[in-house]
């Protein structure tokens, strides 16, 4: 059988970026306005600064403003939410960001319920989730979930409805959201999670497989359907034989790649979709507060 067509994340995030950053050339033409995204990144945990910083990167070679609020670990609950509320009537903010996850002395959902609805574009806030779950259009979309669909729609074109789809891993920013998208797409959704009977059976029924676990190399090639499409959020960092580490997804890549009919690679799959995605909702979120009519995101 032949292998798996590999989904180029890379490739395709940089066509997203191109993409944007011509509408935001467009938005300084014809309306005088640049989008802006603020990022806040409280503390140093490391992954969250690489992230935060290639954020910022693509924010600024996308032509649109970038606004870094670094804190120390031992800001306080309520200056966290004083500067998320500033960026809420900051007219040079489109896209407020605050990157999680924050120290443990500080609710989460206290600062995501702090952000306003129209500049949330990870789509945490509950307006958001409500609005996907109810299948509006005007949701603010988190990021992964969206560029997963994206990558979905690239493989099997527009149309998934009828599809049969498995999305392991029930987080909040990730399953959950992705559940809502392709049931919006009229798949046949199953969510599982760690809880689930019969986790490998489940996998097998799916021509979509998103993993997002958080476990290293979990979903093996025989839990895959045959010319299904697996999409692996998954990253995860694992020790090499020579005592370096490399990072690897939730999904067995090389097992996988003999069964499936596309598989997105870590990294270089749904990662660089992400950043890519917020930066479209950035555009999105100044159109909207613009009043101005919104690129399609695709
Ligand atoms: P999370 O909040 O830890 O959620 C993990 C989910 O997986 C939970 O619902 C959990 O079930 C389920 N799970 C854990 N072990 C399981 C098992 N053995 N069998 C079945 N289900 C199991 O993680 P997350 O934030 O969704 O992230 C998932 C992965 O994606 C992580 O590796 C993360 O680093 C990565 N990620 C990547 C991106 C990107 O841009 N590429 C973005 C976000 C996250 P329960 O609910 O029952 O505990």
């Amino acid at each position: 059988m032949s292998k798996a067509k590999i989904i180029d994340g890379k490739a395709f995030a940089q066509t997203v970026r191109a993409r944007v950053a011509q509408q935001v050339r467009d938005l300084k033409d014809s309306h005088n306005i640049t989008p802006g995204l603020a990022v806040v990144l409280v503390g140093e945990d490391p992954a969250s600064q690489v992230y935060v910083r290639n954020k910022v990167k693509q924010t600024e070679e996308c032509g649109m403003k970038s606004l870094e609020y670094r804190r120390e670990p031992d800001i306080s609950e309520q200056e966290l939410l004083t500067l998320v509320e500033s960026l809420n009537v900051n007219p040079e903010v489109h896209g407020i960001l605050v990157q999680l996850p924050i120290p443990k002395h500080i609710s989460e959902e206290k600062v995501i319920a702090a952000i306003a609805p129209e500049k949330d574009v990870d789509g945490f806030h509950v307006i958001n989730t409500g609005l996907l779950a109810t299948g509006s259009k005007n949701a603010m979309v988190p990021c992964t979930p969206l560029g997963c669909l994206m990558m979905l729609k690239d493989f099997f074109g527009d149309d998934l409805s009828g599809k049969r789809a498995v999305v392991v891993g029930r987080s909040n920013i990730v399953g959950k959201p992705m559940g809502a998208l392709l049931l919006n797409e009229s798949c046949t959704v199953t969510t599982v999670h760690s809880r689930t009977v019969d986790l490998e059976d489940e996998c097998r029924r799916a021509d979509i497989l998103v993993a997002a676990v958080g476990r290293a190399q979990m979903i093996k090639g025989d839990w895959v359907k045959p010319g299904a499409c697996v999409i692996d959020v998954g990253i995860n960092r694992i020790e090499k034989e020579d005592g370096k580490t490399r990072l690897v997804g939730d999904v067995d890549f090389d097992s996988v790649l003999e069964v499936a009919g596309a598989v997105t690679p870590v990294p270089g799959g749904v990662g660089p979709m992400t950043i890519a995605c917020l930066l479209a909702n950035t555009v999105t979120a100044a159109c909207r507060q613009n009043k101005i009519a919104e690129p399609e995101i695709k």
